[in-house]
Order: structure tokens, then sequence, then C-alpha cells
């Protein structure tokens, strides 16, 4: 198939999906899962509907090969976050062609993804292609957005067999950056975890008209705050960033002065790497007396704070001692949540065959490992199929890193369409490559 012609059929898929709101909650995903199993079915592939709940459903295509061999999927889910239309240039659902670019929610995430697999897996069967031995699967799901009870858990546990794979594309990352005069394609290895604790000040309640009659407990967060707005840098150097700063030319053993030439390069790399680095202690909620009149005995703030894969409770107790200090003595620590992260190696034949397409493809260009600040689905596989080597990787070389990032679950997003036409080629190379 020309690229042209791949690109007008990658186009009109996602204008379809666009088109279906899928806007989680409450999702409603059946008419674009049965959209997308019409369309894979007359291209060749076996495909099943799979629900927990009837109108939330999730698609397996297989198109299998002659006896044992690798499973390869590819992965995406059809849910999106809310829009407010009066915030936008384009109806959120017009799947509009305007500028250049494809505009509508899920244009980003991950709707765009979800279509040139579509595409390529069908482009591919239509031809008359089929693996040498063991399966190509497409898999398509409900509820990403908001955890995947009813989506990529589910399905993992519920029918692991019929889900299985050796290798998994999914969402997030792919999008370029240049880096001394070369585009780096990030491929996403892993996802951090998520600590989440409330640090807790106590003292003694009293009638506010009489302020040295109690002991406020809101005002012994004041140096807490002080501590969190002016926090030293965090470095605890996991398989991913470090062969992140090897790829840049940078030493891992010395991430303080890679991370201070990265900033010198592009500022705007900063706030998106550093993340990768370490723990992060972001305090987003805050509460203390409950009435205006009394001196609050307990106030407390609560910190979103996100662990590099593999670490758990100790480096985040190691972080809060690095940060407070001599305060802890008088304060509480209350873990509310503990999701420690996953990542898959940073090595594999996975790896080798996207860093070899973008090499071909973009010459002088390379891949580098990033991690996730958040999460996505790949977790599931990764929890499920211990052996599964999965990557988030959707490249975009047209729509830079820095020009996509702030669009995605944001007003205005859009896809330029050259990306999807290279992302849709990218996905065909890799299946016929890998299986
Ligand atoms: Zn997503």
């Amino acid at each position: 198939m020309a690229v042209t012609d791949l690109q007008a059929e990658s186009v009109e898929v996602l204008q379809e999906l666009i088109r279906f709101n899928t806007v989680n909650p409450p999702g409603n995903e059946r008419p674009a899962i049965e959209y997308l199993d019409r369309y894979l079915r007359q291209a060749g592939f076996d495909t099943e509907i799979l629900a927990a709940e009837p109108e939330r459903p999730n698609l397996v295509a297989t198109l299998g090969g002659q006896g044992d061999g690798p499973v390869l999927c590819l992965l995406g889910h059809v849910d999106t976050v809310l829009a407010d239309p009066s915030e936008w240039r384009h109806d959120p659902w017009s799947g509009d062609l305007a500028d250049g670019y494809l505009w509508g929610r899920g244009a980003l995430d991950m709707k765009d993804q979800v279509a040139a697999e579509a595409v390529a897996g069908a482009a591919l069967a239509r031809e008359g292609w089929r693996p040498e031995s063991g399966a190509l699967k497409l898999v398509f799901v409900a509820d990403e957005e908001t955890g995947g009870d009813v989506g990529a858990h589910w399905l993992t546990t519920t029918h692991p067999d019929k889900v299985r794979c050796d290798m998994l594309l999914n969402e997030g990352a792919g999008d370029a950056f240049e880096y001394d005069g070369r585009h780096n394609y990030g491929v996403c290895c892993g996802e951090k975890g998520i600590f989440r604790f409330n640090v807790i000040a106590t003292g003694v309640a009293g009638h506010a008209s009489m302020p040295r009659i109690g002991d406020n407990a809101l005002l012994k967060l004041a140096p807490v705050l002080a501590a969190l707005a002016d926090q030293p840098e965090s470095f605890d150097m996991t398989e991913a960033p470090a062969a992140l700063l090897r790829a840049l030319g940078e030493d891992p053993d010395d991430p303080a002065a890679a991370l201070a030439r990265i900033t010198a390069q592009d500022a705007r790399l900063r706030p998106l790497v550093e993340p990768m680095f370490g723990v992060t202690l972001t305090p987003t909620m805050a509460g203390a007396s409950t009435k205006i009149n009394v001196i609050p005995s307990r106030a407390q703030v609560r910190i979103d704070c996100r662990v590099p894969p593999g670490l758990g409770e100790e480096a985040v107790r190691r972080r809060i001692e690095q940060v407070l200090g001599d305060q802890l003595e008088h304060l509480g620590i209350e873990f509310t949540e503990q999701t420690v992260g996953n990542a898959s190696p940073v090595e594999s034949a996975l790896m080798t065959a996207i860093d070899e397409w973008i090499t071909t493809d973009d010459p002088g260009a390379a891949t580098i490992p990033v991690i996730l600040p958040g999460f996505s689905d790949s977790r599931w596989f990764r929890d499920a199929f211990p052996e599964c080597v999965a990557y988030g990787f959707f490249p975009q070389r047209h729509q830079t890193m820095f020009e996509t990032a702030p669009l995605i679950h944001s007003a205005d997003e859009r896809i330029d369409v050259r990306d999807l036409e290279l992302a849709t080629r990218c996905y065909r190379d890799l299946i016929e490559q890998l299986l």
C-alpha cells in the first residue's frame, strides 16, 4: 500500500473514532469497538468482543500464523477524558481536518494510535500477509482513563489466555525532541509508582479569638511547605534514566551535572525529564480546622509522591528525611496509597527493531528510553505476563514533544496528519519485521 493511501486511510479511521463520543465516565465505548470489529473482520482478522459491562466492551483481533511463535500485541484504549467545546477552536467530536491537523478529543490520547495500529494490521491482512508463526493481536480496550476495571485490568485477569503476549506496543512516548542537533524518539520502558501520604501536625484546640490559648497545628505546616517549595534535586538512578543519560551523551554517575547541562541546552526539557530521575514530592491538598473560630488541633498536607519503578517505601522515607529533616520529630507521616512502579528491560528484540526502524527512516536520529511519570494499561500486561516486554511508542516527527505534551487532556487536542502516516507505516513495518 502506498504511503499516501496509508495516510488517507488512517485519517479516515481516526475521524470515525473521534466522532464516537467515548468520554469516560461513562465511556460508552460499544459503538467505537463495534466499528473496529467490523473494520478488522473485513480485513481478515478473527475477532472477539469481550465485555465486563455490555456497553463497555473490549476487542481482541487476531491474525494467526502456522504453529508456535512470538505473539506481538498492539494495544490501545478508545475512551477519552472529557472536553468542553466552548474552549476549543474546532468541535472536539468533529474530526475536522484543518491546517494540516486532525482535530478532536482523543487525537493524541490515544485514538491516533488505535487508528494507526488498526490500519497497519488491516493493510497487511488485506495484502494476504500472515505471521510466519505465532500471532499478531490488536487489542482495543475501554476504560483506561479511570483505571481499567472493565478494560485492560479486567481483560488480563479474566481472559489472560486471549491477550497473552511476548511483546506489547502501547501509548506513553515517541514524540521526538531535538537535542544536540539530533532527533530523539522516546520509547517508554517503565512507569513510576505512586506513594501518596499525609504529613500531620498536631497541637491543642482553642477559641480563635484568643490565639495564644491553644497550640495552632496549622502554623506548624508553614515550615513544611517552605521545605517542599525549596527541595534539593532527587536522584535515584534506575535502568531507563541511566540509559537515557548515556544516549544523550551524559554520565549517569553524575546526574546533577547531567541535568544542569540538559537544562543549559534546552530549559524546556527539564520539567519533562527531571521527574524520571528520582522520587517527587508534590503537595496538592491541605486541611485543618473545620470551623473558622476554632484553632485546629490537627492539620495535614497531602503529598502526591511518585517513585521510580522498582523502588518502594524505603526510598520515599529517605526522600522525606532529606527534605523535612529535623522537622520530622514533631510530625506524623501516614501513607494512604502504595503502588510500586513497573518496567520492562531497556534491551530487547523489540527495542532493536524500533531502533533500526527509526535510524533508517530518520538518519542521524536515535531512540531513547524514557519513564512515564504517570501510568498506562501497560502495567496490567506487565503484572499478568511477567515475561512480556511492553513499551510505549507512537513515533511523531513533525509534531514535537514540546508541541504535543501541553495538548494532551487539554483543549484543541490535534495530530499532524503526517505523523499519523509515519506511525502507521512504522507499525506495519515492525509487525512484518517481528513476526
Ligand atoms: Zn491514554
